[in-house]
């Protein structure tokens, strides 16, 4: 099956041929039908297997139909948030997204370890509608209100068992818990991807996730 095929809007269907994407991978295929019908999704998958697309292509179509964020704006915080557990994932998911936010004029920033809480608190004041985080920066963002979440309601967990594995769990809940569980929150969409499913992840995916579909490839 090919890219025409899906209910992607013609506006992104351009950019992936563009991008030059070959046919969607069995995840694309099956994630972002569902991520375009604003169901959570939760995608048993390894890297490789193009799942970075399967969340980013929903969550273009999500952010093209909301307003610019600019500096009159951005006080109220990004509308996408994704989560990674190292700095090197978060910047593999900026380049891939960043191919489809530089043609669509968004704008999208990480917030990783390891480089300067100044420049990044200057870098979101000019109003970024995604950001990609590794959880222990974030938290320390969002201490010192330099990152607000009231209006974000687009939330990826990428590789949720790696970041629990590396230690990240109160990070990660401290997190979750301003963006709200499910029930409190309903407009939100929560996508969460893993190779494994410890407690910790099925404990996570039960409160912050609403009868998700789950994918296994
Ligand atoms: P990921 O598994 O998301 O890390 O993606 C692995 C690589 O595959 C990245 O370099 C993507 O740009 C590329 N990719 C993703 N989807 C496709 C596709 N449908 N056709 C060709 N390459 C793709």
């Amino acid at each position: 099956r090919s890219w025409k095929e899906s209910a992607i809007p013609s506006e992104i269907l351009d950019i992936i041929q563009e991008i030059g994407y070959k046919d969607p991978s069995p995840i694309q295929r099956q994630a972002i039908p569902i991520g375009l019908s604003n169901r959570d999704l939760i995608g048993i998958a390894e890297t490789g297997s193009g799942k970075t697309a399967s969340f980013v292509i929903p969550m273009m179509n999500y952010i093209s139909k909301l307003q610019p964020i600019s500096e009159h704006n951005f006080h109220l915080g990004p509308y996408a948030l994704i989560l990674a557990p190292t700095r090197e994932l978060a910047q593999q998911i900026e380049s891939e997204t960043k191919k489809f936010t530089g043609p669509m004029s968004f704008k999208c920033l990480s917030v990783v370890g390891g480089k300067s809480v100044d420049e990044q608190s200057f870098n979101l004041r000019t109003g970024a509608e995604i950001i990609i985080a590794t959880p222990g920066r974030l938290k320390d963002l969002l201490e010192r209100s330099i990152i607000v979440l009231s209006q974000c309601n687009y939330l990826v967990l990428d590789e949720a068992d790696r970041m629990v594995a590396m230690g990240f769990e109160q990070e990660l809940n401290f997190i979750l818990e301003q963006m709200g569980t499910a029930e409190e929150n309903i407009q939100r969409q929560t996508f969460l991807y893993s190779a494994t499913m410890p407690t910790a992840v099925e404990h996570i995916a039960r409160k912050y996730l609403r009868k998700p579909a789950v994918i296994n490839i």
